[in-house]
């Protein structure tokens, strides 16, 4: 009777000690700063890739669908994007530094969707360089991305904010020591797109103008068929090994041939299908062909697609009836 009550306050005690503890846990895992685990890979004689998932943006990768690469040359080191947060750009830095032991001469950015542009605030903002047209379009929409990947990844973009390039590079030759590049201006993916061939190592840079078993995305290509035509003059490189925006290296051009087989299915099913005035819901039931069916994400990004492009294909083909009457 007597340790009735003592017991009543020792439960107390334990109770609000575990109460406190798992208070504690839940604030720290809220809280915690997630890491991205990125493994360069050695591709070519100073050169190495980051591999992303070939996978849409969600809570569980960060945002981590995407290549990025770097070049070491006798001038430093040359990246190719900065992936899709400040945390990531941090990772990808300290594993340059890690890899290489060198200084980072200049970073190029491919172009200005958010994967490929959002670790910029990790480097020196005056080594960041883009085409005109990138500058322009990051500081268009550069706060509508940052707002969609808050919703999307969560957490990982935490302090993330959009830094555009203050350095405007144009297409030609760009020699770093002994290092010998050629930099392409396109535009068949976002409207601006900067395509990187490195002559000493054989590596084409493809950028996003060309994915490999990830479904291609559309929301700012002006044109199916124009991205197509850009490929074919990507065809005409000598690389020896392809490294596109999303996907597996690849050592032939299997790459831009599916990328452009499949612009060609898009194309002309919305094409067929506005002639037949099929509605949107109607064609993102289509059947997959075959050939395209074990690409990542190709349902999802068929509907966005459509959802992006249908319209301007509706409106060609009612010009066009009215054009016959
Ligand atoms: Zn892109």
């Amino acid at each position: 009777m007597i340790t009735f009550p003592l017991i009543q306050i020792r439960l107390h005690w334990l109770f609000a000690v575990l109460t406190a503890t798992s208070l504690f846990l839940f604030h720290s895992l809220v809280n915690a700063s997630p890491q991205y685990e990125l493994v360069p890979v050695q591709i070519a004689d100073n050169v190495w890739v980051v591999e992303g998932k070939r996978e849409n943006f969600s809570r569980d990768n960060g945002g981590n669908i995407v290549n990025t690469a770097f070049i070491a040359t006798e001038e430093g080191v040359v990246v190719i994007d900065t992936g899709p947060s400040w945390q990531y750009g941090k990772a990808l830095h300290d594993i340059i530094r890690e890899t290489t032991g060198k200084d980072i001469n200049r970073v190029l950015i491919t172009h200005h969707h958010p994967d490929h542009t959002f670790g910029n605030q990790a480097f020196d903002v005056e080594k960041l360089y883009a085409l005109p047209g990138t500058i322009s379009r990051l500081k268009a929409d550069g706060d509508a991305f940052a707002d969609n990947m808050y919703r999307m990844v969560g957490h990982w973009m935490k302090g993330t904010e959009v830094i555009v390039p203050p350095n405007q590079i144009s297409p030609g030759k760009l020699t770093l020591g002994e290092h010998e590049f050629e930099l392409f201006a396109m535009t068949g993916h976002s409207g601006a797109d900067l395509v990187v061939m490195d002559h000493t190592s054989g590596v084409l840079f493809a950028s996003d103008m060309v994915f490999f078993n990830r479904a291609l995305t559309t929301p700012h290509t002006p044109g199916l068929r124009q991205w197509q035509q850009e490929l074919e003059e990507l065809n005409t490189m000598p690389f020896s090994l392809l490294v596109p925006g999303h996907g597996p290296i690849s050592q032939d051009a299997s790459p831009i041939l599916q990328t452009s087989a499949y612009l060609d299915w898009l194309d002309t099913l919305l094409q067929e299908s506005a002639e037949q005035g099929l509605t949107p819901s109607e064609i993102m039931s289509t059947p997959i062909p075959d050939q395209f069916s074990d690409i990542a994400e190709v349902r999802y990004e068929l509907v966005r697609t459509i959802s992006h492009l249908y319209p301007e294909y509706e409106k060609s083909a009612l010009q066009a009836l009215a054009n016959d009457l």
